[in-house]
């Protein structure tokens, strides 16, 4: 079958169209993939860069895991999805033996496996994975949209732990498909204003599109910005972190009010120095880290909103692939691409 694989520790994937078909485990299902698309992980892992460390990866290994498809065998053990069923992936792969996972938090499961990082993932013309991440694609959801079920979840989840109430000021830095999906939540959830950071001028316009204030920081004193967008509180209520990019927090943890929090979805490629009594105890501010999604809170708050038609997830695809042009895929990212979808050859 046709896959793209990362068989080395160095820049680029490999495509190969006689990769070997996954083996069927009791437990799993084996989903013909209609529909993937490109992760910033997946960026890391193509470009081997500093944030590709945050993810170790055996050799070869078949890539990505934002994917949808139909079911088309599963496993002795299979109980909860059948042959013709469409689906999506949970990419974190819970054991559902541990602490975590007994106690409504699989998604941080202590022994957790990452779909298309520990295991063979959807880059792929057919990819298995345990019955216990598919999610069913409402009848109504298109392929695509099930697709970015798993992205869109990044940004429902971070809102989800950030307690976020009507009428608050939100700011979000980086305004790649996370940071801006979490605009357009923040924006259903009741916020009042939400600030929107990047450098790249098409990601602010379409960050503008979604009628938040989209500012360059290179430009001007933010946190006097954020301060003077919420004056009446002298900051922001809520920070999502969603560019991944280390040193954003020395500049943008001071937007934030006495009292206010931080949830950080971006994940650094190193560490972060922070001063914990300066910027955090004597500002009393709640810092929440958000991992993934919750299985299944997460998805069904995203599948109602998108039955209600709230949210347009398609809204945000700019550029369609099919697989053997994924160089150009990668590159168009580079370029300030939004969400950009791979599928197999047909
Ligand atoms: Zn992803
Ligand atoms: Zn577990």
């Amino acid at each position: 079958m046709e896959a793209l694989l990362k068989t080395e520790p160095e820049r680029g994937l490999t495509y190969s169209q006689d990769t070997p078909e996954p083996e069927l485990a009791a437990d799993e299902a084996l989903v013909e993939i209609t529909t993937t698309a490109i992760c910033g992980t997946d960026v890391h892992i193509y470009e081997w860069d500093e944030g590709a460390a945050n993810f170790p990866i055996q050799f070869p290994r078949i890539v990505g895991h934002e994917a949808s498809g139909t079911v088309r065998a599963v496993g002795s053990a299979v109980s909860r999805v059948s042959v013709g069923d469409r689906v999506a992936f949970e990419t974190h792969i819970p054991c559902n033996h541990c602490y975590a996972c007994r106690t409504g938090n699989a998604h941080n499961c202590e022994n957790l496996q990452l779909f298309g990082i520990d295991h063979d993932g959807a880059f792929a013309t057919l990819a298995t994975a345990p019955e216990s991440v598919l999610f069913k694609l409402p009848e109504r959801m298109s392929f695509e949209t099930g697709a970015l079920l798993e992205p869109a979840g990044v940004a429902m989840h971070a809102l989800q732990r950030s307690g976020i109430r009507p009428g608050d000021t939100v700011a979000v830095t980086g305004c790649g498909p996370i940071g801006l999906l979490t605009c357009k939540l923040a924006l259903i959830a009741g916020a009042s204003r939400v600030l929107a950071f990047d450098i790249d001028s098409a990601r602010l316009e379409a960050a503008r599109d979604l009628g938040v204030t989209a500012i360059n920081p290179g430009s001007g004193d933010r946190a006097l910005l954020a301060h003077e967008a919420n004056p009446a509180r002298g900051g922001v209520d809520l920070l999502v972190e969603a560019s991944g990019a280390a040193d954003v927090f020395e500049w943008a943890l001071p937007m934030i009010r006495r009292e206010g929090t931080l949830v950080t979805v971006g994940h650094p490629g190193r560490p972060v120095p922070i001063d914990i009594t300066q910027s955090v105890n004597k500002l009393g501010l709640t810092i929440r880290g958000s991992f993934g999604r919750h299985m299944w809170k997460t998805w069904t708050a995203l599948a109602a909103l998108l039955e209600a038609e709230r949210i347009d997830l398609e809204a945000f695809i700019t550029h369609r692939f099919a697989m053997p042009d994924f160089d150009s895929a990668f590159d168009a990212i580079r370029h300030g691409a939004i969400k950009v979808l791979l599928d197999p050859s047909r």
